[in-house]
């Protein structure tokens, strides 16, 4: 049976000289695995489509062992992406985490849009690597099921204070006058973060915004570096991971 759909290529391993296993995050499967057979000598197409990043309407066979790789036509492939590696490492970054949140068929739709729009304003320097990390990675972190609740106070339902703090690991947040009432005892728990009007109001715009308006807010680069060390260590909380990647990411912004 051959099966049509949208998918990006996440990572790939080659299998032989010939042929290569190609991670794939598809629109209508989800996180998916195929074989695409003959990728060198055919050179054309499906040499470029089964490259990391590259964007594609696929025709897959759909066998006992798995997918194979019928065609290929290539939709995007962020070319600009590969003269700058930096970019390279976050583009690579945000695949591998996207293959770690396993996105499934019921969710595959809205990441393969945040991952295609996340890379082509990357690509295309429309927004800075320092913008979309965390934008990416909190907006991801929600997708898959971990969205923290900011709306309001956990305790008083109090939506704006001039002070709240957010609690990662119990995806919620508490104002300045509930703090000490309720603040959770053991050392892991009280791990926080204070939140300002202004930080607040970024988080909540990455977590409940529509997804064609996502990108669309702008805020100084201190609360963009304050913005990025939360959702990299909610990243870190939730996924128990070292992220290759994400290392790579941090040596090469060290360097430059
Ligand atoms: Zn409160």
């Amino acid at each position: 049976m051959t099966v049509k759909t949208k998918a990006i290529v996440l990572k790939h391993t080659f299998l032989s000289e010939e042929d290569k296993k190609l991670y794939l995050l598809s629109r209508d499967y989800g996180l998916i695995e195929a074989k695409a057979r003959g990728v060198k000598r055919l050179k054309g197409t499906l040499l470029n489509t089964t490259e990391d990043f590259c964007y594609s309407d696929f025709c897959l066979f759909s066998g006992k062992s798995g997918y194979i790789v019928n065609s290929a036509d290539k939709l995007d492939n962020f070319f600009s992406l590969r003269d700058d590696i930096e970019k390279m490492a976050l583009a690579s970054y945000f695949c591998e985490l996207t293959y770690y949140l396993t996105p499934t068929a019921e969710n595959a739709e809205v990441f393969l849009r945040l991952l295609c729009n996340s890379l082509y304003f990357l690509a295309s320097g429309k927004r800075t690597p320092a913008f979309l990390k965390p934008v990416y990675e909190f907006r991801a972190m929600a997708e898959s099921g971990f969205a923290p609740n900011l709306v309001a106070c956990e305790n008083c339902g109090a939506y704006d204070h001039k002070v709240m703090y957010f609690y990662p690991l119990q995806g919620a947040i508490l104002c300045d006058n509930c703090v000490d009432s309720v603040s959770p005892s053991s050392q892991e728990q009280t791990c926080r973060f204070m939140l300002t009007p202004n930080v607040l109001a970024a988080l909540r715009h990455i977590l409940y915004a529509e997804l064609d308006r996502l990108f669309n807010f702008k805020v100084n680069s201190e609360t963009l570096n304050y913005l990025d060390s939360i959702s990299e260590y909610y990243v870190k909380l939730y996924l128990e991971r070292s992220i290759k990647s994400l290392e790579f990411y941090h040596s090469i912004k060290q360097l430059s």
